[in-house]
């Protein structure tokens, strides 16, 4: 059984519905991201299962109907974006807030807040006050204070998006293992799919206000179910027609309604079974991509750096199925809608 439950979950603002039957399962121990656009209702979710926002369905922990349990009892922290420290608390002191509130002893709490500090790569920092401190820094600060009380649920408003690039990338990788050694059960929510793949376990599609598709990371991945959730997922391209129908072939997949691929799905080999002409030729710190036009019409590929190619040149592709996912024909979604 999982250990949060969500069914039915909506709510909505003036008569417009923000959150529609958002249905939601996180298992005990196990980390689920809620990917979806900017707008489409990601953070009133995780607002309205903290209790913060008035809304109707159920929301239930283990056995237990938590509904109509008031935020401070539901035994969850909600970290969000920008962390929210407090400013003329050090960083000790932060984090150590939400045991001092519940009246833990001073020896406690300063022990919980030295073996948080060190979870998350801080024990150093312990007097520093909240502005003396980088963006990832105040992130780690607040993460500890959000585990400081043990929540049984750790809810996350997108913890990485305040950061620059390179440092959203490595936090996401120290998010995942501290949440993981920590033991915490957490929902987390972003736009960012890289960072979903990089922190998450289950990943849970949302697109305006609905749970469009949920499941463990790597089936979301290989099935997505419409061309519009494989490129929010970071699919390159959704083709469709005689030519999804060709590639798929040519990766020797069954047909669907459309098909979507990474860039990489198709390459340059001298025994791959579309033909084509170099149309374009760009080159990456990776690899060389291609323009190719085939008798599928014109398409991307990918080739290794040591090839000599330009454009005019005839070349021969190879499909790799792992790189790509056939999307369900218009009848199945049909089916499934009508389920
Ligand atoms: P996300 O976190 O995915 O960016 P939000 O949950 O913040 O999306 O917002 C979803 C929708 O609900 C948006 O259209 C937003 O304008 C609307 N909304 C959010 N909070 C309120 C509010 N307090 N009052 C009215 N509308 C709101
Ligand atoms: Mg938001």
């Amino acid at each position: 059984m999982s250990a949060l439950s969500v069914r039915g979950l909506t709510v909505t603002y003036d008569g417009t519905p923000a959150v529609l039957g958002a249905d939601l399962d996180v298992d005990d121990g196990r980390v689920l991201a809620v990917l979806g656009p900017s707008g489409c209702g990601k953070s009133t979710l995780l607002r309205a299962i903290a209790g913060l926002e008035p809304a109707t369905g159920r929301v239930g922990w283990h056995d237990t109907d938590v509904s109509t349990v008031p935020t401070h009892r539901r035994g969850f922290a909600l970290m969000f974006q920008d962390g929210q420290l407090f400013p003329q608390l050090s960083v000790a002191r932060n984090v150590g807030y939400p045991l001092r509130i519940r009246r833990t002893t001073r020896a406690a709490t300063a022990a919980r807040v030295a073996e948080l500090l060190d979870l998350v790569g801080l024990s150093g920092l312990a007097d520093r006050l909240p502005t003396t401190l980088s963006g990832g820094e105040r992130q780690r600060v607040a993460l500890a204070r959000a585990l400081a009380a043990a929540p049984r649920l750790l809810l996350l408003d997108e913890p990485l998006s305040a950061l620059d690039a390179g440092l959203r990338q490595r936090l996401a990788e120290d998010l995942r293992r501290i949440l993981v050694e920590a033991g915490t059960t957490a929902l987390m929510v972003t736009h960012d799919h890289e960072e979903a793949f990089a922190v998450a376990d289950d990943l849970a599609v949302m697109r305006a206000g609905r749970i469009v598709q949920s499941g463990p990371i790597a089936e979301v991945w290989r099935a997505p179910v419409d061309p519009d959730t494989a490129l929010f997922l970071g699919y390159a391209r959704v083709i469709h027609g005689r030519a999804a129908d060709g590639i798929a072939d040519a990766a020797g997949l069954p047909d669907g309604s459309a098909v979507a691929l990474r860039r990489s799905a198709l390459s340059v080999a001298d025994d791959g079974p579309l033909a084509g002409e170099i149309v374009d030729v760009r080159t990456t710190p990776g690899q060389l991509r291609l323009v190719v036009r085939t008798e599928l019409g014109e398409l991307d590929a990918v080739a290794s750096l040591d090839r000599r190619l330009a454009p005019g040149d005839g070349v021969r592709l190879r499909a790799d199925g792992t790189r790509m996912a056939t999307l369900p024909g218009r009848s199945d979604a049909r089916e499934r809608a009508l389920d």
